[in-house]
């Protein structure tokens, strides 16, 4: 058993089971007498690898023939560059709308401005993003190449509980992939950074259109390496790939599957947010940072009545094994993220702290 849970948003926990695979495996996986970070990744062992969490991914996640999964590098951060670099067209005036209910939200639309003729539609920026604008309410722009949103907001804890009402959306799900079942064909693309719900940072998860990687044309200076036709032309193996990130992937993608996918764990992570949000909904001291309506299963995040009693829940938990539960800055108190592999138990462990310390200071 690990000594703390760890409460992190990122990089964040990883499954035990999964860990205790990797110690296994870390100086001689399969018999190859090698570390998987030391393998050719054009050999037969990588290529396992490579090819299992691909597959693993596309069935998980519920994905069809119609997109590509790509394996890139550079985090979500260099998707906010790279999907206005491959979608916007010049024919269509290079115009893209996007919904900024967060800190990330903010950094992608502000990237793509660089790019085109961008519009923010709708913001939630008036109440601290608190709470997702009305999606159907929202004036979208004729004639968009897509339509951003960040589906799960990591920091403000909040995420979409309905989908704009479009038919060219692209989001970062980067905080919340496979915590839920999501219908993949109501996007043209799909990222995801690896180090929240899925493995080491590195691996960043793209799930694209076929038709837009096929016949679409990436803005004249788009990079070699931001282009999704570089790396779905060539399995996602065009340089040398994350191998350890992706090795880690597989390894999480087999637990989820062994767990019963993404429906079953959705079933545990609402079960998990419930514990907590309870405890918010019943309490006068504790007040949670996000409306009920929009609230994220993925990141918990609310404040006791004062910073001074922030900081003293936080050094507490950490003393009782509960680490990483500051919020961050843009939100103050505390944020509590409990992903995919944060076990009921450590859940369960923060609710009876979170008790015992209202009662202790109230
Ligand atoms: C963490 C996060 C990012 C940034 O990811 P990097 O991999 O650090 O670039 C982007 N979007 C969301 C929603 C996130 O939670």
């Amino acid at each position: 058993m690990r000594k703390v849970y760890n409460y992190a948003a990122g990089p964040s926990m990883l499954p035990e089971e999964v860990l205790l695979e990797v110690q296994r495996d870390l100086l001689d996986y399969k018999g190859s007498g090698m570390f998987v970070g030391e393998m050719s990744h054009r050999g037969k062992w990588y290529e396992e690898i490579h090819n299992e969490a691909l597959s693993l991914f596309r069935e998980l996640m519920g994905v069809s023939d119609d997109y590509y999964v790509l394996f890139v590098q550079g985090g979500g951060s260099t998707q906010f560059e790279a999907v206005p670099l491959n979608l916007l067209s010049e024919e269509n005036g290079k115009k893209a709308d996007y919904i900024v209910t967060g800190n990330f939200a903010n950094k992608a639309y502000k990237e793509a401005v660089k790019y085109g003729d961008i519009a923010c539609v709708a913001t939630s920026k008036d109440d601290n993003f608190s709470y997702i604008p009305d999606v159907d309410s929202v004036e979208y722009r004729k004639g968009t190449d897509y339509v951003h949103i960040t589906y799960n907001n990591t920091i403000y804890g909040t995420r979409y509980t309905k989908l704009p009402p479009v038919n060219n959306l692209v989001a970062d799900m980067s905080s919340m992939i496979l915590s839920e079942p999501v219908d993949v064909s109501k996007f043209k693309v799909i990222y995801a950074g690896a180090q929240k719900n899925l493995a080491p940072a590195g691996l960043t998860i793209v799930v694209v259109r076929k038709d837009i990687v096929d016949n679409g044309t990436p803005l004249p200076f788009c990079p070699t390496m931001l282009k999704y036709k570089t790396q779905a032309d060539a399995n996602s193996l065009y340089n040398t790939p994350t191998s350890f990130s992706t090795y880690v992937a597989m390894l999480n993608l087999r637990w989820l599957k062994k767990f019963g996918g993404v429906k079953e764990i959705e079933k545990q992570n609402i079960y998990k947010a419930g514990l907590l949000y309870d405890i918010l909904d019943e309490s006068k001291f504790y007040k949670g940072a996000s409306r009920k309506e929009c609230r994220s299963m993925m990141n918990v995040a609310f404040t006791t009545p004062s910073p001074e009693l922030d900081a003293k829940f936080v050094k507490e938990a950490t003393e009782n094994g509960m680490v990483s539960l500051k919020g961050h800055r843009a939100v103050g108190g505390i944020r509590a993220s409990i992903y995919n592999a944060m076990p009921v138990e450590g859940v369960k462990k923060l609710a009876e702290f979170m008790k015992k310390f209202e009662t202790e200071n109230k």
